[in-house]
């Protein structure tokens, strides 16, 4: 056998397979409405493209220590602390290629063979994949549209059995963009510190977040969740650097020295300029994140009315992240059919909620002009009108 068995159970991205026809569409020529984007249609700021630059210039283009520059895991325990009330001091942050990245290092470095890891349906395609990659066994727990996507203490607390080892927590979310409230969190917390399950809170769409919400992270409540907690964040969304790979975590130091471990034998330290990068990215005020917030937020606004008015499809309104979660059950199509004939017939494309573990729901992604936004949903409802 030429592969390794690990392997075995691992799919493809199904987000891949539609992003890669529309392309092919695109190159010859069609008039593609791209609705799937998972990154802000927005460039890098300057002002940190510029940083990049000076690096390379000042030959700042060599190994850096594994775990990441001093000066960018002072900025990211300052960053902690201000936004999150969370208290990581510099040796206790990695700084790694994306939150992909250091969530896969959380998971690797916490999971053993057969351990249960415990994630919320749907879910963002690469946590269970990660998990299996890691021997480990994810098991779902279903939400439901009328709790907004959001599990319950006592849904965790019925799940959690003698091998669950690790919960992840993503909030805001991707696709469903469920935030969860600090009542919330607290209630799900306390189950958490009780039976002593790890939290991977992925916090990526943190800076994302409507309607005059606040982002919790869980870990900030008391010491015991804290503990427990690997806190995951990046600048890939807020600060449009998906293209950089910069992803960071925060967590207890027996933990961290394993993930140091890990990526020092694996893909050492981030890129140095990119770290260089992110230094002026977070020195400066957060400006940029916040513009950004409220354009999503306009355009969210903007397709939910639109959608609104599309009898076949329902939804539940996204408080954060730059997406629509929606259910297409009465169109009589599996997702995966929605998605392909939607691209076919006109030149829309969107990721099918089968990979989320929804077959009747499909993800929008409005990180996309207003212009492609209004030409989209114009084609939308007229096919859904008469499709
Ligand atoms: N978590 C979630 C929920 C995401 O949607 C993404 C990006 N699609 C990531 C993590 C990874 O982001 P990064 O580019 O920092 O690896």
């Amino acid at each position: 056998m030429r592969i390794a068995e690990r392997l075995k159970k691992i799919n493809p991205s199904t987000t891949l397979a539609i992003t890669s026809k529309a392309k092919k569409l695109k190159s010859e020529g069609k008039d593609i409405v791209n609705f799937a984007a998972g990154e802000p249609d927005f460039d890098t700021p300057d002002f940190i493209k510029e940083e990049a630059i000076a690096a390379i210039k000042a030959g700042f283009t060599k190994y850096t220590p594994t775990t990441g520059i001093p000066e960018l895991k002072k900025l990211i325990s300052e960053k902690f602390k201000n936004d999150n009330s969370l208290e990581y001091l510099p040796e206790q942050i990695v700084v790694s290629c994306g939150a992909k990245h250091s969530i896969f290092n959380a998971l690797f470095v916490l999971v053993n063979r057969g351990d249960e890891v415990l994630i919320p349906s749907p879910y963002w395609v690469s946590y269970p994949e990660m998990v299996n990659l890691c021997e480990g066994t994810p098991r779902f727990i279903k939400t439901r549209p009328e709790n907004n996507f959001k599990i319950t203490a006592g849904e965790l607390e019925k799940n959690i059995n003698s091998k669950t080892k690790v919960f992840i927590l993503n909030t805001p979310s991707n696709p469903t963009g469920c935030v969860y409230t600090k009542e919330e969190l607290t209630q799900i917390a306390r189950i958490l510190s009780q039976k002593n399950i790890f939290v991977i809170s992925d916090e990526i769409y943190e800076k994302l977040i409507y309607d005059g919400l606040k982002h919790t992270s869980i870990a900030s409540f008391n010491p015991q969740i804290y503990d427990l907690t690997i806190t995951v964040n990046g600048l890939s969304k807020s600060y449009s650097m998906t293209g950089w790979r910069i992803g960071y975590l925060g967590a207890a130091k027996d933990i961290v020295e394993a993930i140091s471990k890990l990526q020092d034998h694996s893909t050492s330290n981030p890129t140095s300029i990119s770290q260089k990068a992110a230094v002026a990215a977070l020195s400066a005020p957060d400006d940029f994140s916040k513009k950004l917030c409220e354009e999503f937020e306009r355009r969210r606004d903007y397709c939910a009315k639109r959608l609104a008015a599309m009898k076949k499809i329902s939804y539940v309104l996204p408080k954060g992240a730059f997406y629509i979660f929606f259910d297409i059950s009465k169109t009589g199509l599996d997702s995966g059919t929605f998605a392909n004939r939607l691209l076919d017939e006109e030149y829309i494309a969107l990721i099918p909620g089968n990979g989320f573990g929804m077959d009747d729901y499909c993800r929008l992604s409005f990180a996309t002009s207003m212009e492609q936004l209004t030409k989209g949903m114009d084609r939308l409802e007229e096919w859904l009108n008469h499709g």
